[in-house]
């Protein structure tokens, strides 16, 4: 089941058709035909799970797919922007570069960005675009804030005496590109198995809040980044995937709630608390969530 109610900015909840149809307040939120986008971006299907949404929890997978539930237009229009962004690329590609094919095999099926003459003459380029934050960015460069001692000492006050310290970026941290680096490695043997040969896989990384001093904090002072992903063995890929997409096959099929999201799929509860779809219907989100409102108040 797709998202079925849209939250008002007042937290009044009215189901999708009918804010589609008419606003129940004095005037939209927003545009219609930017809430027409945003009802088709979050309207998922009951089909044959996709790479993404297999890279995802199954438990969450599960949810979006089967239970009916309430967004908040506002907290989904990101998706807009990278639906943008892929948009004015596939315009763009064509010649020696593929965009956009949906590719399948017997576990899920995957759409890669581009695939061709990317960076250079060479043809075997899969490419993936990112639209996201500084904070992933710079997990994903292995960039990390260190206190590091400036030297010099506090003269007065209750710290004198004691070292000045400040914090200063290092660049030779673990990247972390779990997600991204399994997406774009399921494309390539899909690829492949299609008689494409991919020689190189890039993420483009376009960051949203780069010209915030947030992101200058984390390192992050460009716009766009490219970032290499490595190659991961075929049979990995393969066993991970299939066993992944049989769980959430089994629970669909028997109407039964996948086990919770693992620590890794679930950010170590950051996403629970703060940004998955599907926290308020999911049992661990909402306990998570309740914590975090009675630790604010
Ligand atoms: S347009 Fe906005 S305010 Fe109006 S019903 Fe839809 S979500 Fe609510
Ligand atoms: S709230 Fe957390 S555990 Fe529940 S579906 Fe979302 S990410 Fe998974």
């Amino acid at each position: 089941m797709p998202v079925t109610e849209f939250i008002c900015p007042n937290g009044q909840k009215v189901g999708v058709e009918k804010c589609l149809k008419s606003c129940v307040r004095e005037q939209r939120c927003m545009f219609l035909p930017t809430l027409r986008a945003v009802a088709k971006s979050v309207d998922r299907k009951l089909e044959q799970p996709t790479v993404t949404e297999l890279i995802a929890g199954n438990r969450e997978t599960y949810l979006k797919k089967m239970t009916g539930y309430a967004v908040s237009p506002e907290s989904v229009l990101y998706a807009l922007q990278g639906q943008g962004v892929h948009a004015v690329h596939d315009q763009y590609a064509g010649g020696a570069i593929l965009s956009e094919e949906r590719l399948r095999d017997d576990t899920t099926s995957g759409q890669f960005d581009l695939y061709g003459q990317l960076l250079s003459s060479d043809d075997g380029v899969l490419g993936d675009l990112k639209v996201t934050s500084s904070y992933k960015i710079m997990r994903a460069l292995g960039y990390y804030r260190k206190s590091v001692a400036t030297g010099e000492v506090y003269k007065t006050g209750a710290k004198k005496g004691q070292p000045k310290y400040r914090q200063q970026i290092f660049t030779d941290g673990v990247r972390f590109v779990f997600e991204w680096a399994v997406q774009l490695n399921y494309y390539r043997m899909l690829l492949e198995a299609q008689g494409f040969e991919v020689h190189d896989m890039y993420i483009q990384a376009i960051c949203r809040d780069y010209n915030l001093r947030l992101a200058s904090e984390r390192g992050i002072d460009r716009h766009i980044y490219l970032i290499p992903i490595k190659k991961i063995s075929d049979r990995w890929l393969k066993r991970y995937f299939a066993h992944k997409a049989k769980v959430l096959r089994t629970s669909l099929k028997n109407h039964v709630l996948p086990p919770v999201c693992s620590s890794r799929e679930r950010w170590h509860d950051r996403k629970c608390r703060d940004y998955c779809e599907v926290a308020a219907v999911c049992p661990y989100g909402a306990r998570i969530m309740a914590d975090a409102m009675e630790k604010a108040v």
